[in-house]
């Protein structure tokens, strides 16, 4: 009798004993809102990201913790607002810095996970600081291929500026680049699970593709994919959509193949809105239907962005209305890894699995906060469904996201105290954040 009390308590709590996840980051760059399938374009064939979507929780209200790029990787990677550690700016490709990049100060996601018993990778663009003391191996990633910079060029050997030209990096050593640039990171993500498959490790990978952001540069097969596209700029986009898409398709087919799908926490974000580039028509060539603003901008279109959470054996598939941001991924991951105790206690993302698995019907976060330009800069801040925005010193306005998402009706004006208790929480939010710590890139001098 004891015995099998034994055994059914043991098949009861399986699933606390149940082997840890893998984790997959997979992050986009520039990716316009409205620019995949499961996001509604019927322009973009995305039928690699739709199949992952079709078994992930689609988070409707799902945010980065910026509007432009190194903020908000720093944010991901550390699970903290990042201006709490003066990162708010893009850091300048400076190998003599050691300001401009990702703090020494901040405990980092892959360290966190390797103290769980991780093998940790990092596949695509960094962003988070030039010099030798922030590449990636020294901030908590045992394996390294990509490009070190906030951009790259696409195609072996095309001439550019320098950051954009720099040689590809392989675990400290400089690697020539061999072919389409998004393609070859697919192919060395697929090439980390087949190291780290059937190993005693677990794996946690990043894969950060610099697709789609600019320059415009796509295969021709892409191209031919999407001529149904007049505007030339937004063809050669869709074109970079679509071959990530693949590399992204290749990946989840890896997974598929080896039977790691059930069990690997799947995360895909783009790190901020599609930007707003005049497409030769002279419209935006990135779509961020149905939000106001783009990449830069603390209107949704800038911060909401593509979201999807996969975990076949422990989540449903669905849709999830609730305000979630990518500061979670960190403390959901070591959740997910059975190492809640290593959640560090100073973080701002929160676990989300107890909210995504419907164990819990509250909403995750009381409230988001953004902020750009440093103190006196813009601000914005999400309550419930109310959002507050300020651009400098001009009057705060107000919008309601569920009958409003466009931000077009500014309530400000009809509910004063809502807006003061925003403006009282950043306020008191800000007290925990430092000025930019250093400053982002000149701009081009005008030839
Ligand atoms: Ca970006």
């Amino acid at each position: 009798m004891i015995l099998r009390l034994l055994i059914l308590s043991l098949v009861v709590s399986a699933p606390l004993f149940a082997a840890p996840p893998n984790v997959l980051l997979i992050v986009a760059d520039d990716l316009g809102y409205h620019d995949a399938g499961f996001q509604g374009s019927k322009e973009i064939p995305t039928p690699e990201l739709d199949r992952l979507a079709s078994r992930s929780l689609r988070c409707t209200s799902g945010y980065v913790s910026h509007s432009f790029c190194s903020p908000t990787r720093a944010g991901l990677l550390t699970g903290r607002y990042q201006h709490r550690f003066g990162h708010e700016m893009n850091p300048a490709w400076l190998p003599e810095s050691t300001t401009a990049g990702l703090a020494l100060s901040e405990t980092t996601f892959p360290s966190l996970m390797k103290k769980a018993g991780y093998a940790t990778g990092a596949v695509g663009k960094w962003h988070l600081g030039a010099h030798p003391q922030f590449h990636p191996m020294k901030r908590g990633f045992d394996e390294y291929f990509g490009a070190l910079g906030g951009g790259h060029q696409y195609f072996p050997g095309d001439k550019g500026g320098a950051e954009y030209t720099l040689p590809l990096n392989r675990n400290g050593v400089e690697e020539p680049q061999t072919k389409y640039l998004t393609e070859q990171f697919g192919d060395e993500a697929v090439a980390f699970v087949d190291r780290h498959t059937g190993q005693s490790k677990p794996w946690m990978l990043y894969l950060a593709f610099n697709a789609p952001h600019t320059p415009l540069q796509a295969p021709a097969g892409w191209l031919e994919k999407v001529a149904h596209i007049k505007d030339e700029k937004r063809r050669t986009y869709a074109a970079m959509v679509c071959a990530m898409d693949a590399a992204i398709g290749s990946m989840l087919k890896k997974l598929d193949a080896t039977q790691q799908t059930e069990n690997t926490l799947i995360f895909f974000v783009s790190d901020n809105g599609g930007p707003n580039l005049a497409a030769k028509s002279g419209t935006n060539f990135t779509d961020n239907t149905p939000l106001r603003g783009a990449k830069g901008s603390l209107y949704e279109g800038g911060v909401r962005v593509p979201f999807l959470v996969s975990w076949p054996s422990r989540i449903k598939p669905g849709v999830y209305e609730q305000p979630v941001i990518a500061l979670d991924f960190l403390p959901t991951s070591l959740a997910a890894a059975g190492a809640k105790e290593s959640i560090p206690a100073n973080l701002d993302g929160v676990n989300l699995i107890p909210y995504l698995t419907g164990e819990s019907a509250e909403a995750p976060h009381d409230i988001l906060f953004w902020r750009m330009n440093g103190p006196r800069g813009d601000y914005s801040a999400r309550r419930g469904d109310l959002k507050l925005v300020r651009f400098g010193k001009a009057e705060p306005a107000l919008y309601d996201l569920s009958v409003d998402v466009g931000e077009t009706k500014d309530l400000a004006q009809e509910k004063p105290e809502e807006v003061k208790a925003l403006l009282s929480a950043i306020g008191e939010w800000e007290k925990g954040t430092l000025p930019p710590t250093f400053a982002g890139p000149k701009p081009k001098k005008k030839k």
